[in-house]
């Protein structure tokens, strides 16, 4: 079976539905279908919520009836018959019902809030399933929320979701179309939460493991993974194939057609991930699978929100115990580490979770000296083959940065990542230096 997941503005809009019903039956082949919200209702659930945080309860109301008013448009452009207008109301008032129960929940907290932000994907599943039935094709709706796990650390659980879904699956087989929700899980509570914002093309690739798909097939606005970010660079172009561990940093690190997660579960299980276009099916897209390709520099990806801490040790230790003290630190906050660079004395590093960063610092003055920390730095991340035996790379890359300031490189991690780090005010300038530099 394959594993094909549509993006927001892929079911955005009645006539994108219509399109993908199309397109995901026309082979005859079952798959299953993970979808997400449609555009924009992620972002006003958490509006919403926001609200209901700060205790305004009539600007959340005014904001779920302009929410409601949007669906009920959506749903008399969608369906064709009485059956299935009735079908999709009823749908839209039982969630909306739900909605107003949250809204008048007291207290509101974080629980509340996930069940909020679910609402979206809860949406579009059950508004699409009943649109294939009035279409009559043999399909199902599998919930997310009865077989996608997280662990205490966020982590999905790949055996017990293998498990769930595949005891799931032996008792509906034959259907030609499964749905089910993108992004949304249930957490070792039992309460619903999500695998955070772009989830469901984590969804997609766990399931993808979880049942070893033929492959699994993004499906979104764009065809395929380009060069360099399409939001901030003019000049970029599809990328045909990445490899995983290629796909891996560049998704990690910034470009935002990937959840940072999605290649992890299928490269576990050697499962293909295919990007590709809604708007123009046609598009080769991107193909990721165990396979590179020699092409020397292939893209660029930045991601935001970075703090550099610079640490200088005072000799309390020896220096072969230092790394291991400071690291120590960063283990026990669980703060992944993106970033490292090193001196005889001195390491720098880099942290895009800042929860601990107060208590982080704190041990580390134990034994270390601190410099101020840098809030809102930028790591630009180059992907390619750089293999140790091959010259000339670092010089292009620096030519090309040579008017920007640079405060952190990192070359030779692995033969696929040059990491620099600059301040985020020149983070645009960087991206588009380094197109001009290394791909015209
Ligand atoms: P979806 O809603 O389908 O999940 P996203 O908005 O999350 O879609 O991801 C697609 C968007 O990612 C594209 O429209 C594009 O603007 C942006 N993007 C950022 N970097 C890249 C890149 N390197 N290649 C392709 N798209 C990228
Ligand atoms: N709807 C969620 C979001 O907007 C998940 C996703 O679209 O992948 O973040
Ligand atoms: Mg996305």
């Amino acid at each position: 079976m394959q594993v094909w997941k549509f993006g927001g503005t892929s079911v955005g809009k009645p006539e994108r539905m219509k399109s993908i019903r199309q397109l995901i039956t026309e082979d005859g082949k079952a798959k299953i279908v993970v979808l997400s919200a449609l555009s924009g209702s992620t972002n006003s659930l958490l509006s919403i919520s926001e609200s209901l945080l700060a205790g305004q309860i009539a600007e959340a109301q005014t904001k779920a009836q302009a929410l409601r008013s949007h669906y009920d448009l959506f749903l008399t452009e969608l369906y064709q018959t009485e059956q299935g207008l009735a079908k999709g109301k009823s749908i839209v008032d039982k969630e909306f019902a739900f909605i107003d129960g949250l809204i008048a929940s007291s207290p509101y907290g974080t629980k509340q809030e996930k069940e909020m932000v679910a609402l979206g994907e809860l949406l579009s599943t059950q508004i699409f399933e009943a649109y294939l039935q009035e279409e009559g094709v043999n399909s199902l709706l599998l919930p997310a929320l009865d077989f996608m796990v997280i662990d205490e650390d966020n982590e999905p659980i790949l055996k017990k979701i293998e498990e769930n879904l595949g005891a799931i699956l032996a008792k509906e087989p034959g259907k030609q179309i499964y749905i089910t929700q993108g992004f949304i899980c249930r957490n070792p509570q039992g309460e619903v939460d999500n695998l955070k914002r772009g989830g469901s093309d984590y969804t997609a690739s766990l399931i993808g493991g979880a049942i070893s798909a033929e492959e699994v097939q993004i499906w979104t606005d764009i065809d395929g993974m380009h060069n360099n970010d399409p939001r901030i660079v003019k000049n970029t172009f599809p990328i045909r194939e990445l490899s995983f561990a290629e796909a891996a940093e560049l998704a990690y690190f910034g470009a935002k057609i990937l959840h940072p997660s999605t290649i992890t579960p299928a490269k576990l299980k050697g499962v293909p991930v295919r990007l590709k276009n809604t708007m123009e099916p046609s598009a080769y897209g991107t193909l990721i699978s165990e396979k590179s390709t020699d092409i020397e520099i292939k893209a660029i990806a930045a991601k935001d929100n970075i703090t550099a801490i610079y640490i200088h040790s005072t000799r309390m230790l020896n220096a072969y115990g230092f790394l291991k003290r400071v690291f120590e630190v960063f283990e026990k906050y669980k703060t992944p580490v993106d970033m490292i660079t090193t001196s005889e004395v001195s390491v720098s590093v880099t942290i895009d979770q800042t929860t601990h960063l107060d208590s982080i610092m704190s041990e580390l003055r134990e034994f270390a000296e601190l410099e101020d920390p840098d809030n809102d730095q930028v790591i630009i991340c180059i992907v390619g083959n750089f293999w140790a035996d091959k010259e000339g790379i670092a010089i292009k890359v620096l030519n090309a940065m040579k008017n920007i300031p640079i405060r952190m490189i990192s070359y030779g991690a692995s033969e696929h990542n040059i990491s620099l780090l600059v301040d985020a005010k020149h983070k645009n300038e960087s991206l588009n230096a380094l197109n001009e530099g290394l791909f015209f």
